[in-house]
């Protein structure tokens, strides 16, 4: 019984019920510490899921920190997006917590280390610095001032912080080991001289800690028990316990664990990529809805579920791996299928004029509204003598086996009656423009009167009162599946797809006057739509979030079966 629970575990779950089984720790403590220096994307989701999560699961606490240690490149602008961004994701944090709060302690350790003659103030350029460092292959070089005498540093490092040095003249580094097969050992920054405000201690200081050097100890101020970060972090383990070892004597200190980040197919998933796309206006800002940022995805027509489903679906991984953008969308579709109501669009429009139906008249025709929720009720949609339907859905000349509108031929109108087809009209140029047909008013609600069989449904919208809109069709923003597989002289931006937006202009039935930014709806047959904020009184403006075919469904209910 045991065992066969533990098999579910993910290697971060096995590694804190050990320590709950232990006693290392009886509560465990998380946290996500975002730079606030971009907004978040599809990634941090998964780190937020990740740590938030096994707050929930083990009733634990998880903060919000945000590791604000270099003003020049951060923002409140960032700080407030990323708090909107995690509690949209349905998450709370326990504390908001900021790394600049621990300015002051850090410097202290910091000057504790100087005293111990474990740090030293490097006036060498940062150049050299990393020129001395070699290859791991090889020593490395010792600074001249790696044995600068601990009264000498502390001064130097005073004046450093009093700012009377200026910016890359000198920076402060932990003596480890300059031989060490671990570049990050081998005698890293500490501090360095920024001289710009910060948002939160404004003037107070001007030299700054690296993250090497905050992390581990803000992760230990705050009892954090499992530090959970990516891959890339893993070289970095070591240096994280050697900061811990100098301050801690308890062995009662966060543990560094390390997982894969998340890659997506087809898009970038690092900020400063997406930042260079918002200020090249390749995108119209960081929540366009090609974006693969969590306000991207939310304008987009996401919902937190869908993303929480899809992080817990991918699970932790301890290698690198590229997930198809299909599975996001996968699970997208599986959540508005539940939650979105049917409603009719048509993109292309094709007048249709039923000659038979009287002039001047309007009906109303019950619609269900989600086939899939029969609590969505049901709602009226209009009808009269002329109407809308999409192009395609008309052919003069079809192929065997098309079952929509064609010369002569029957189709059932969603939820209305069946219509025939009886006179094709063309301007002169030979172009479609209209036609006409008759309907079987003893078919109403598209129900048969006598048997015969009516094998296309196609849906319309009533050309008296339908809705004029913009739609946004979103196609993926790179045409290329792995970003980070690019020859030496090859950009990610070489790829961009030049049809990932596509404006066209739809009629929407009338019930949809009333919609608001963020709604979201299943045109029929057409895909998953949302209203974007840029609507106005005279027009509704959609996104298409995501469209109605999936390769995914098939595996995953083949996996459930
Ligand atoms: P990027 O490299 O995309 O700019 P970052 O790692 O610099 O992101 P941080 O603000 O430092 O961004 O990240 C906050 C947390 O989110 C960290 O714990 C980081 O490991 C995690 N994280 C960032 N990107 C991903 C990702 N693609 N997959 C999973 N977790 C991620
Ligand atoms: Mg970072």
């Amino acid at each position: 019984m045991e065992e066969k629970r533990n098999e579910s575990l993910n290697f971060i779950e096995e590694i804190i019920e050990e320590d709950l089984k232990t006693g290392k720790w009886s509560k465990i403590y998380t946290r996500f510490p975002p730079e606030p220096n971009g907004y978040l994307h599809i990634g941090h989701a998964k780190s937020i899921c990740l740590n938030f999560g096994i707050k929930e699961k083990y009733k634990g606490k998880c903060n919000l920190r945000f590791d604000d240690t270099n003003p020049s490149k951060e923002d409140v602008e960032y700080v407030n997006s990323i708090m909107e961004d995690v509690r949209w994701l349905g998450f709370e944090w326990d504390r908001l917590c900021y790394a600049s709060d621990y300015f002051d302690q850090l410097y202290e350790w910091a000057v504790m280390l100087i005293k111990e003659g474990k740090a030293y103030v490097d006036k060498q350029s940062p150049e050299e610095i990393s020129r001395q460092r070699t290859t791991p292959t090889e020593l490395g070089i010792e600074s001249p001032y790696r044995y600068t005498s601990p009264e000498e540093n502390l001064k130097l490092f005073e004046e450093m912080r009093m700012g009377l040095h200026p910016e890359g003249s000198m920076v402060l580094r932990a003596k480890i080991d300059m031989n060490s097969p671990n570049m990050h050992m081998r005698d890293p920054i500490m501090y360095r001289i920024i001289k710009k405000p910060h948002d939160r201690t404004g003037d107070k200081w001007c030299i700054y800690p690296m993250y090497d050097y905050a992390h581990g100890q803000s992760d230990y101020i705050e009892g954090i028990t499992h530090s959970i970060c990516t891959l890339e972090f893993e070289v970095h383990r070591p240096l994280y316990d050697w900061f811990l070892d100098q301050i801690d004597k308890t062995g009662k200190r966060p543990r560094q664990i390390e997982f894969a980040r998340l890659n997506v197919s087809y898009t970038v998933m690092s900020k400063r990529k997406l930042l260079e796309l918002v200020t090249n206006k390749i995108v119209s800002g960081w929540d366009d809805p090609r974006m693969p940022t969590i306000s991207g995805l939310r304008r987009r027509g996401y919902t937190p579920e869908s993303i929480r489903n899809f992080a817990e679906r991918i699970g932790v991984a301890k290698r690198d791996n590229l997930i198809d953008v299909g599975l996001l969308e996968y699970f997208i579709r599986e959540d508005l299928n539940k939650k979105a109501n049917r409603v009719m669009a048509v993109l292309n429009p094709l007048k249709v004029v039923i000659t038979n139906y009287p002039e001047g008249q309007t009906e109303y025709l019950e619609a269900i509204n989600n086939p899939e929720d029969p609590s969505a009720g049901t709602r009226k949609v209009s009808f009269s003598r002329e109407i809308y339907i999409e192009k395609d859905d008309f052919m003069e000349n079809p192929p065997k086996k098309y079952f929509r509108l064609q010369p002569g031929g029957e189709v059932r109108l969603r939820w209305a009656y069946f219509i025939k087809c009886e006179e094709v009209i063309k301007d002169e140029k030979g172009e479609i423009v209209e036609l006409r047909c008759t309907y079987d008013p003893l078919s109403k609600g598209g129900q048969s009167p006598d048997g015969r069989k009516v094998k296309g449904t196609i849906h319309w919208v009533n050309a008296n009162d339908c809705i004029e809109s913009e739609l946004r069709l979103y196609d993926r923003l790179f045409t290329k599946e792995n970003l980070d597989d690019l020859a030496e002289d090859e950009n990610y931006t070489d790829y961009l797809n030049p049809e990932s937006l596509v404006i066209v202009n739809a009629k929407l039935e009338k019930t949809l006057v009333s919609a608001k930014p963020g709604n979201t709806f299943q045109f029929e047959r057409k895909g998953y739509f949302c209203v974007d904020k840029d609507s106005t009184t005279e027009k509704l403006v959609f996104n298409r979030t995501v469209t109605l075919k999936d390769s995914w469904a098939k595996i995953i209910s083949n996996e459930t079966e």
